[in-house]
């Protein structure tokens, strides 16, 4: 019979730890998806995506239900109609999904790519955008730990007339994220994240262009299940449109009230002293950056080079015995390095001194 360890340690890029505010929520007595009270919670997880995001203050968020993947799917699905030239930058296993999905929806795919392990290079995507409806990005490419550098690809697509859509999946609500500011159109993450609340809704935020560039679409959207229109009947008018996860919702909105009640930018500041500390830590045993460029490091997935002849299998799996769960690499980088999560509730020094003290006990 499954029984879940009640002290598991989750150092994985995901999902996270579930906040303890977010798992009160989940067992709050179930309430319609129509009722006024859900609609006034659902209008509060508006406003605080508003503020996690950065939009303009009329933007559309919501949720979607289900994971960051629908959130990346319903952004194609939307904003782009066959024909319609895509520029998706692929510098790991997340840039090349959203590429998969903009061909899926008859986008004609363009690709900017950099080394595995490197930043995409704005200038590499300002030599490409002739003729561009919308340029496709992942802000923290989780299969490598690479931060792309949004703000300088989104001030060069700016004055293209282009959209721009940005993965903020390992980003929003922990790293710095100013969509308006920046100038992004439509940014999605996965709830079980950085807000650390269950998997299962894929928060989303559209700016005000996108959604003018969706009202004038010549065909109807091919995922009904996440047509903007749809979405925007149920979310501001109040109307039925599909029965959301109300349960997840309550939880949601527990676990971005923490976020926010801690603040954006502490959060940042907890990601990088602990980073920094689990580094210099591992050091000695022979972990090292896997990202060369500092800058191009993301904060809140740390990927670190194995030491030589390191049994990566073995002792991941030696630590799962002890109950603490570890990652590694994915494709070309399995066996190459691990990656840590820091997002949420993983990022704090108690479960990272746990992993320690059982590395220095498997390999001492
Ligand atoms: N984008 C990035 C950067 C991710 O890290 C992930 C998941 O790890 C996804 C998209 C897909 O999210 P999900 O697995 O929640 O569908």
């Amino acid at each position: 019979m499954f029984e879940p360890h009640p002290e598991h340690i989750l150092l994985t890029p995901g999902p996270t730890p579930i906040h303890p505010r977010a798992q009160q929520a989940l067992i709050r007595p179930m309430l319609g998806h129509m009722d006024p009270e859900v609609f006034a919670l659902n209008s509060e997880i508006q406003a605080d995506l508003r503020v996690m995001y950065g939009t303009e203050p009329q933007a559309f968020t919501a949720l979607l239900a289900g994971t960051g993947s629908l959130g990346m799917e319903a952004g194609f699905a939307n904003l782009v109609e066959a024909g319609d030239e895509v520029l998706v930058c692929a510098n790991g296993s997340f840039g090349s999904r959203m590429a998969e999905m903009a061909g899926r929806y008859g986008a004609r795919v363009r690709l900017v790519t950099a080394p595995l392990g490197e930043a995409i290079r704005p200038q590499d995507v300002a030599a490409h955008l002739d003729g561009v409806n919308m340029v496709a990005v992942v802000h923290g490419e989780t299969s490598t730990g690479v931060l792309n550098p949004v703000p300088e690809i989104a001030e060069l697509v700016r004055g293209s007339g282009a959209l721009l859509t940005v993965d903020a999946v390992t980003t929003a609500g922990m790293e710095p994220f100013h969509m308006a500011e920046w100038g992004v159109d439509y940014a999605y993450t996965g709830a079980q994240k950085c807000l650390s609340a269950p998997p299962g809704l894929a928060p989303i935020a559209v700016s005000e262009r996108a959604f003018a560039r969706f009202s004038a679409r010549r065909t109807k959207v091919p995922l009904w299940y996440c047509d903007l229109e749809g979405l925007r009947d149920y979310w501001v008018d109040h109307t039925y449109h599909h029965t959301v996860p109300v349960n997840l919702h309550f939880a949601f909105h527990a676990a971005l009230r923490a976020a926010l009640e801690e603040g954006l930018v502490e959060r940042q500041r907890r990601v990088a002293l602990l980073g920094q500390a689990i580094t210099q830590t591992l050091a000695p045993l022979g972990f090292s950056h896997y990202v060369e460029r500092p800058q191009d490091r993301l904060p809140t997935v740390l990927a670190l080079r194995l030491p030589d002849g390191f049994d990566d299998a073995g002792i991941r799996q030696a630590l799962r015995r002890r109950e603490i769960s570890v990652t590694g690499g994915l494709g070309p980088t399995a066996g190459v390095i691990w990656r840590l999560g820091l997002m949420g509730e993983s990022a704090h020094p108690a479960p990272y001194r746990a992993l320690m003290v059982a590395l220095e006990d498997l390999l001492g």
